[in-house]
């Protein structure tokens, strides 16, 4: 979703399994729309952070991730001011 890791299984990779992760930090949103299918790695960086905070963040900025780079449905929410 985010960096476009491969995934692999919990017991090849803790960091690189996949994880769900709300793309809005707002529990009462449980759509299909704000979950997220990224790696631990992603998630744990990400946090609590908006999306577009977290792009700018050193994670992001080390591994090439940014706007042009994430998935639609991320580049949405970043539209909607997320
Ligand atoms: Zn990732």
């Amino acid at each position: 979703m985010y960096c476009g890791t491969d995934f692999l299984s919990p017991k090849e990779s803790a960091k690189l399994s996949p994880s769900w992760e709300h793309i809005i930090n707002d529990a009462s949103i449980i759509t299909r729309e704000n979950i997220a299918l990224c790696c631990r790695g992603c998630n744990a960086s990400k946090g609590q952070k908006s999306v577009s905070a977290w792009l700018c963040s050193k994670y992001c900025q080390e591994r090439g991730i940014t706007e042009a780079t994430v998935a639609p449905i991320i580049q949405q929410a970043i539209s909607m001011g997320q």
